[in-house]
């Protein structure tokens, strides 16, 4: 038996599949209580009255009947709203569905989150905005190694913990070393002061506040590649959406 309770909610939509022969199954990323899967029957009718509410990139109010395990209901969508400039270009979309997907393996159902929530909506409405999607995507790769169980040490030197001399990542520690301690690993990651402030920088910046990204193409390139390996490496995940990001930014070169 499944208890259900009506609830209105704010929510981001994650990701829709076509369910059945008219229906569809729709997930959300709530405020209210985490990741939810929904049932929309009817979602493929020519007559279907949602239809908007729930295109891809979509976040708004709705009301639900929510179950706290199992299939969930939509009921209405009172407010929505879509990311746009998101939905009409495809290197913003392939970002954006990367970011969604990271959120999506980093909790379970009904996980209240609501602190990621909002840094989901913010995210968003960044790169829709038109700030950097590479370095907005980094930011939430970077965060969410907590979240992961992989909390890499970003302060200070991981041996003696200083933090005013050049420092380099160490994949062995888990952190950064300093300059007196880069012998304890030869397979450090030779990363550029630069990368490393930006690294620190990223790990704590809060989206909301962000108003202006302007990181040169080199650092980009390096932060990408440290992040490659600690998702590789200590996180272990690979996703199809970042696959995708990847063989896209190839075909750029
Ligand atoms: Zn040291």
């Amino acid at each position: 038996m499944s208890i259900r309770r009506q609830l209105t909610f704010h929510g981001i939509l994650l990701y829709r599949k076509y369910y059945g022969e008219h229906g569809m199954l729709i997930k959300f990323f709530t405020a209210e209580c985490g990741k939810k899967m929904f049932l929309v029957r009817g979602a493929t009718r020519s007559r279907f009255k949602m239809k908007a509410d729930i295109l891809p990139f979509t976040y708004g109010v709705y009301t639900g009947s929510i179950a706290y395990h199992g299939l969930s209901y939509l009921k209405s969508a009172e407010s929505t709203h879509h990311y746009l400039n998101i939905i009409n270009n495809i290197n913003l979309n392939a970002y954006a569905t990367y970011i969604m997907g990271l959120i999506d393996a980093a909790f379970p159902d009904s996980h209240p989150a609501v602190k990621w929530f909002d840094k989901l909506y913010y995210g968003l409405k960044l790169i829709n905005d038109g700030l950097d999607p590479e370095i907005i995507t980094n930011i939430f790769e970077i965060q969410l190694l907590s979240v992961f169980g992989v909390a890499p040490d970003l302060k200070g030197c991981v041996i003696c913990g200083r933090h005013d001399l050049p420092m380099d990542y160490s994949d062995k520690y888990g952190g950064l070393l300093c300059i007196h301690h880069w012998d304890h690993d030869p397979h450090r990651s030779h990363l550029d002061s630069k990368t490393v402030y930006y690294l620190r920088v990223l790990s704590k910046v809060p989206l909301k506040k962000i108003g202006r990204i302007n990181v040169s193409k080199r650092t980009k390139q390096q932060l990408r590649r440290q992040l490659d390996d600690i998702y590789d490496n200590s996180v272990g995940l690979r996703l199809k959406s970042k696959r995708f990001l990847d063989q896209m930014q190839r075909f750029k070169l």
